[in-house]
């Protein structure tokens, strides 16, 4: 078992040493996939701290070499970089092809640098195929527990004493091109309570950065309680209509990308009510339902004092009672204890 991880992190490692070359070194990877980057405002230097790189457009160029260095189709096949089919056509026992051909990629590093899988960005603007494609579940790749960024954030996230929590890996590439370092994204997944347990070691404190498309930021709210249940204090902040933290940050300097920041991080609780207290705002079946909501959140928070501040605070903006705010807690944490 340790010694079959063991082959896959080698595999992967490999891999990553491939595509990054194959992205420097190869007429194909600098016309297409270095010339993406630089396009996208990425600088050698972040090209090369991320490992970034890029898999031929071939059906099974990388496999292929893969093999012919030795490792073992096995691993290959259980990385998920490589896909094994039987051809029953010719028949001959398997065909193998590259899961990530004509991507750009990203390798994605446990908090101590071991690479554990990938994402792959198409460049095509094929709307059949998916933008990002991901390395499936492996014995060293849960998606559930990764961070992307987390080996590159780690000691500024502790110096800090918090971090950014992103959408994307472009957005954690761009943060650090300006100067930002702590900084992880989820990529795309729903937050566990496994990631921001990686977080927690760290630091209590977690500032959420959304997208500006709106889409999903109620619906996002919710997995923040997740936060809230392990005693970390958050604060949110979104971005302009259109915007991402990559895009904003590449047309601002650090210094206006580090105001923004300040400017717009709210406490997550009170932007939480304030944003439902307007939902709800003569709506008085809205309003209880918001309430309800509310309450929900910050019967997550365990402790006491903080509780009693928030619900003081949640008072004055939805304009409820505290009395009735308390007893609907009290209630709560009767029922969850
Ligand atoms: P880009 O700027 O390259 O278009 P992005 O990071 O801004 O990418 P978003 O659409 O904001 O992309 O999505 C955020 C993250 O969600 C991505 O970085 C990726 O990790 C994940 N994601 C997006 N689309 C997909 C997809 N089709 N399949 C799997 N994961 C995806
Ligand atoms: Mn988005
Ligand atoms: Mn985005
Ligand atoms: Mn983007």
């Amino acid at each position: 078992e340790a010694d079959s991880r063991e082959s896959l992190y080698l595999v992967s490692d490999f891999a990553k040493e491939y595509f990054h070359n194959i992205l420097l070194k190869t007429e194909e990877g600098k016309a297409i996939g270095l010339s993406y980057f630089k396009e996208r405002g990425f600088t050698d230097d972040t090209i090369k701290k991320f490992e970034l790189g890029y898999s031929p457009d071939s059906w099974d160029a990388f496999t292929t070499h893969a093999i012919k260095k030795g490792y073992k189709l096995e691993f290959l096949e259980k990385t998920g970089l490589s896909i094994v089919k039987e051809d029953t056509s010719t028949g001959s026992p398997t065909k193998m092809f590259d899961r990530f051909k004509g991507r750009v990629m990203f390798p994605i590093r446990s908090m101590s640098g071991r690479t554990l899988g990938f994402g792959g960005r198409i460049l095509t603007s094929d709307k059949k195929a998916a933008k990002y494609l991901n390395s499936p579940e492996s014995d060293i790749y849960h998606k559930s527990k990764v961070l992307y960024g987390i080996f590159h954030a780690k000691q500024s996230i502790s110096k800090e004493d918090n971090c950014y929590l992103v959408e994307g890996y472009t957005d954690v590439i761009q943060f650090h091109q300006t100067g930002i370092h702590n900084v992880v994204s989820s990529s795309g997944t729903a937050l566990t309570p496994e990631q921001i347990r990686l977080i927690n070691r760290l630091t209590k404190n977690i500032t959420v950065l959304f997208d500006g498309d709106a889409a999903g930021l109620r619906a996002s709210l919710r997995g923040i309680d997740l936060i809230l249940e392990q005693g970390m204090n958050v604060k949110i902040c979104s971005f302009p209509e259109g915007e991402d933290p990559d895009s904003f940050s590449r047309k601002n300097s650090l210094e206006e990308l580090t105001h923004y920041l300040q400017e717009n991080s709210k406490d997550f609780i009170t932007f939480k009510a304030s944003l439902l207290a307007a939902d709800a705002k003569n709506d008085p079946i809205k309003k209880s339902e918001t309430i309800h909501d509310m309450v929900a959140s910050i019967a997550k928070i365990p402790d006491a004092i903080k509780r009693e501040v928030y619900l003081k605070e949640c008072s004055h903006i939805m304009d409820i009672s505290e009395q009735v705010l308390f007893n609907s807690i009290a209630q709560l944490l009767r029922k969850e204890r």
